[in-house]
């Protein structure tokens, strides 16, 4: 007998699942396609546990008659196009006929449909892919589609699933965005526990963008407007056997207006940097898609205007013919080719950049945003591991994905690899300074102190470490090595630039961050402070009302109890907003807007669910980073010697907590090797 056997259906589905249902998102991201398709104006999306217990969607769309109620669940069953023919100009978001069959193959689904034709509607019930029930119903307009226990029959696949604020969060932003995409439709999101969006229709983009993130976000925003004619392209003909007959005049030639491309939308100030593409949304044709052309095209524009490792928010919405894009590329529909791929990139680039131009961006604040960004940034885990084989994990996401493809589940499982026993920073005349010497340090946020013999961990990107080709002076053995209390020793000669404080002892020159070195002091006292429940807060003047998205709502939720231990006191006000009245000591009034901000950003692209050690140490890392000296701040003796102090007091004084260092040493054998007396 031969071995070859046809699935199942149900085993078949299961499959087509994995490609098009991956996460409750995917499943929220169908359905509200369908709504669309169907031509809905209101559309209401409830999410209990993050999607995993309960996901629904109702609409006021065309709704479907009893046949094709039936009909949907079958594969590749669509109303949207008829033969390949029509692949080439898709002009709906769904087309592929998967979705629905294969959502209903890995949940117990209950669709509820009436469409006007008919007096009364249908109810079908599928568990599992298996039809469970059909009947005749009493029903409003539209549809209604309830997925139940997702996953329930895969268990491989649930157990994939991240935590629930962080597939709520998921949810809540491709629903917004979505939302931002149809400001004429009525759309409203709801967890089990609150109403994260209720957006009534406007009149306009901006008007959406204004109702759904505020005023604020609106104001940090540049509005995006072009439109290119195709033929000023010089598009070239689709080959003579796609040419319909009667497209052409006597001569062969295209007699039909080849069209537009045109691109509207939004995009960030240059002062706005984000930590990684998450807030970047492209929709084409009202489809929001990844696509790594367009990506480019983008980071093109803002070249010079911000650091390469960080990312502007960005809404645009591009529209060009349906047949100037294949849309068939990927089974979620994520991906699409654009026929003239340089004309698309270069039309794109030129629009944003004219727009950036347009609100003339000041260079100066790029240094600026620079330092700031790479301190946020390497709060992530992934940036902590750093070292000379340094793996963007996935979930330190973070500044570091310029380096790597788009989020590779792959690299997760990358174990930090030890840093090299000696990171050596090559300065340019040829002089090696030893990056914390072989002092012991913690590897960054984990409180747990490495064995002695590793040596500190660099962020690659921040300083480039050499490795030692055997050109700079080996470790003389007989030297003794400073240790710890040697920091004790330091005597504060002055600062370089009003940033980096010079500092000499027996050892030789020291070289100290000054905002890192407090960052570290500050950071173990949090620590300490929290888990004896005795953190210094403030009392703010005013309360800080901060708007927030539906998917910093979403982590808001799951880490307020703990942001409350670290002194901060918020209570919700209005509906998308929190007011916070109390903040940590140290931390100005006017940097807790921003420093929540970040925060809640961070966890919403956290890709694995949040522990509480792993909360805690990123709040008192963020409080530590906001509360600590600047850089660029001209600092008394007194002060200075106050700060080495503390900092030979800590713990682990030789890196930051995130990971950077904190002290470079420039030993006497360096400085007597330099002056050719050894
Ligand atoms: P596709 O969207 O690719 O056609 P789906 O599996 O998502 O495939 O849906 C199958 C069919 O079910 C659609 O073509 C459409 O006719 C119908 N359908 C699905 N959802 C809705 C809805 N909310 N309202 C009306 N019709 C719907
Ligand atoms: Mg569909």
């Amino acid at each position: 007998m031969g071995k070859i056997h046809v699935l199942s259906e149900t085993v078949a589905n299961q499959i087509a699942a994995g490609e098009v249902v991956e996460r409750p998102a995917s499943v929220v991201k169908e359905m509200l396609e369908n709504s669309l398709d169907a031509g809905a104006t209101r559309i209401k999306i409830s999410i209990e546990a993050g999607g995993k217990k309960l996901i629904q969607i109702t609409d006021n769309g065309c709704g479907m008659v009893r046949d094709d109620a039936m009909l949907a669940f079958e594969r590749h069953a669509t109303s949207k196009i008829k033969n390949a023919e029509d692949l080439l100009s898709v002009a709906t978001l769904g087309f592929r006929g998967e979705a629905l069959p294969s959502i209903a193959s890995v949940s117990r689904l209950r669709l509820e449909t009436r469409a006007p034709e008919e007096p009364t509607g249908t109810v079908i019930e599928i568990n599992g892919g298996k039809i469970a029930r059909v009947e005749e119903a009493g029903l409003p307009l539209g549809t209604s589609i309830t997925v139940r226990d997702l996953f329930f029959n895969t268990p491989a696949r649930k157990k994939f699933l991240k935590a629930e604020s962080t597939e709520l969060s998921h949810i809540a932003s491709l629903v917004t965005h979505y939302a931002l995409a149809h400001p004429d439709k009525h759309f409203e999101l709801h967890s089990a526990t609150n109403a994260m969006l209720v957006a009534p229709p406007v009149a306009g983009q901006s008007e959406r963008v204004y109702q759904v993130f505020g005023k604020e976000t609106l104001d940090q925003l540049i509005p995006v407007a072009a439109r290119q004619a195709l033929e000023r392209v010089g598009l070239p003909q689709p080959p003579p056997w796609r040419r319909k007959e009667e497209d052409q005049d006597g001569e062969g030639n295209t007699s039909r207006e080849p069209g537009e491309m045109r691109v509207h939308g939004f995009v960030s100030k240059p002062e706005i940097q984000k930590l990684n593409r998450n807030s970047i949304f492209v929709f084409v044709n009202g489809r929001l898609i990844r696509d790594r052309l367009v990506q480019h095209a983008i980071s093109e524009a803002y070249r010079n205007i911000i650091p390469p490792t960080v990312f502007p928010v960005v809404l645009l919405f591009l529209e060009l013919p349906a047949a100037e894009v294949d849309v068939n590329v990927h089974p979620s529909k994520t991906e699409v080719r654009f026929r003239q791929q340089s004309v698309m990139h270069d039309f794109v680039r030129d629009s944003v950049r004219a727009a950036l131009m347009k609100a003339r961006p000041v260079p100066q604040f790029v240094a600026e945003i620079r330092a700031h960004a790479t301190a946020s940034q390497a709060l992530t885990p992934g940036a902590l591991s750093g070292g000379a084989d340094w793996h963007p994990s996935d979930d330190g996401l973070s500044a570091t994905e310029p380096l790597r493809p788009a989020a590779d589940g792959s690299f997760a499982l990358h174990a930090p690899l030890q840093p090299p026993a000696s990171s050596r920073l090559q300065f340019e005349g040829g002089i090696a300074v030893e990056a914390n010497a072989a002092i012991p340090v913690a590897r960054g946020l984990e409180s747990a102190p490495l064995a002695p013999d590793f040596a500190p961990t660099l962020a690659r990107h921040e300083f480039d470490a050499v490795p030692d080709h055997g050109c700079s002076p080996a470790l003389d053995v007989n030297e003794e090595e400073p240790t710890l209390s040697a920091l004790g020793t330091l005597k504060p000669m002055g600062q370089i630039r009003n940033s980096f404080i010079l500092a000499v002892n027996e050892d030789g020159l020291w070289i100290v961050d000054q905002h890192v070195a407090h960052e570290r002091v500050l950071f173990e006292r949090i620590l300490k402070q929290r888990s004896a429940m005795k953190v210094e807060c403030q009392q703010l003047l005013m309360p800080i009302v901060l708007e927030l998205s539906p998917a910093q709502q979403a982590v808001f939720q799951e880490i307020s109890d703990e942001l409350a231990r670290n002194g901060f006191e918020a209570e919700p006000f209005g509906a998308r907003s929190v007011a916070v009245k109390v903040a940590p000591a140290g931390v100005e009034a006017a940097a807790v807007e921003h420093m929540l901000h970040e925060l809640l950003d961070q966890f919403s692209i956290e890709e694995q669910s949040l522990n509480l050690e792993k909360i805690r140490t990123r709040i008192a890392a963020s409080i530590a980073c906001h509360a600590a000296i600047k850089v660029n701040m001209p600092l008394e003796q007194n002060k200075m010697e106050w700060l080495l102090a503390e900092l030979a007091k800590t713990d682990h004084p030789m890196s930051c907590p995130h990971g950077r260092p904190v002290v470079l040493r420039y030993s006497v054998k360096d400085i007597q090797k330099a002056f050719k007396r050894i």
